[in-house]
């Protein structure tokens, strides 16, 4: 059984159930290294593929066909979902309890987001939150290991930068839960499969709805490469722009920030500074209109009787910390 924590007690508190059953004794990086050549020349192809594939459609004249359009925007809502909901809400910071069908659902179709297996996902962002915008966060824009950085070049390592760096979280000090979750470890021993049916999904349904070649590459670019693109950069925003620009409702001892503007894109988690306030509140938009699409869906599944023990956000202690900050 899960050890129970209370909502008062929020901050970090995923971080300190996870160090309680770590067999490492610290969970304290060094600072980061190069990565070999070829894990460099990779990570620049995906990071540029989605713009020169964008760049093609564009050039080749005839226009993106309706299919890839609905495919592409599809992907991006169950997937990106998948990442807000599943990879962060749920597996990171313990929102709430699915059952096994669902969690495995979310486990997969995360991993097809394209953003990395599920427990290394998991580990960097809870180390993200055990060290925000101190020495040891992976991705602030106001420290590089424990150099302080900060203007274009801040913003750049904590939204892609730190992709380009070798700076290794420990799984065991992180997430020593879903390493003794035989589904979890399955799947993210699964990571490389799942990345290839990512590109090779798209292709089959592209094929199948226009029966032609020509339809099944559009659709692969589109909803393939395209998709990762933005998903990735509506993820990455939330490191980069949301620890720089937008509004500080609460005084909490990091940088982050609310930012309205990027709320559709990244499904509610802009709403940065709340979620870094309350952790592990299901819902991150916690002020009236603040869109927050993961929330709702959390919201059906939990009315659907697909999840459990719900960790909703109480409004006495949000105006409590509100009163506190002003
Ligand atoms: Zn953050
Ligand atoms: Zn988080």
């Amino acid at each position: 059984m899960r050890p129970s924590i209370p909502f008062t007690e929020i901050d970090e508190a995923t971080i300190e159930v996870a160090e309680a059953s770590s067999p490492t004794p610290s969970g304290i990086p060094g600072p980061p290294g190069h990565p070999p050549t070829y894990g460099r020349i990779l990570s620049a192809i995906f990071f540029v593929a989605p713009f020169v594939a964008l760049a093609w459609l564009i050039a080749d004249g005839h226009g993106v066909p309706w299919m890839a359009i609905v495919l592409t925007v599809v992907c991006i809502a169950v997937l990106g979902h998948a990442i807000t909901i599943g990879y962060h809400r749920c597996f990171t910071h313990r929102s709430f309890v699915p059952v096994r069908w669902l969690k495995i659902t979310m486990a997969v179709l995360g991993s097809m987001a394209f953003q990395g297996s599920v427990i290394g996902w998991v580990a960097d962002h809870r180390r993200h939150h055990r060290y925000t915008d101190r020495p040891g966060d992976p991705h602030s824009p106001i420290f590089k290991g424990d150099r302080p950085i900060h203007g274009i070049g801040g913003l750049w390592h904590a939204h892609v930068g730190w992709c380009f760096t070798v700076d290794p979280t420990s799984r065991e000090h992180y997430a020593p839960d879903l390493l003794a979750d035989r589904d979890m470890v399955l799947i993210d021993h699964l990571f490389v499969p799942l990345a290839v049916a990512t590109f090779a999904v798209p292709f089959a349904i592209g094929l199948a709805w226009t029966g032609t070649w020509a339809g099944a590459f559009t659709a692969f670019l589109c909803a393939g490469f395209v998709r990762i693109g933005i998903t990735l950069n509506g993820t990455w925003s939330v490191n980069s722009i949301c620890h720089r620009f937008g509004k500080r409702p609460f005084a909490t001892r990091d940088v982050s920030t609310n930012f309205a503007p990027l709320a559709i894109l990244t499904m509610g988690e802009a709403w940065h500074n709340n979620h870094h306030a309350f952790p592990r509140s299901a819902r991150h938009g916690l002020g009236h209109g603040q869109i927050d699409t993961s929330a709702r869906i959390i919201r059906w599944f939990e009315q659907l009787g697909w999840i459990s023990d719900v960790q909703w956000p109480d409004a006495r202690q949000v105006e409590a910390r509100l009163a506190k900050a002003a």
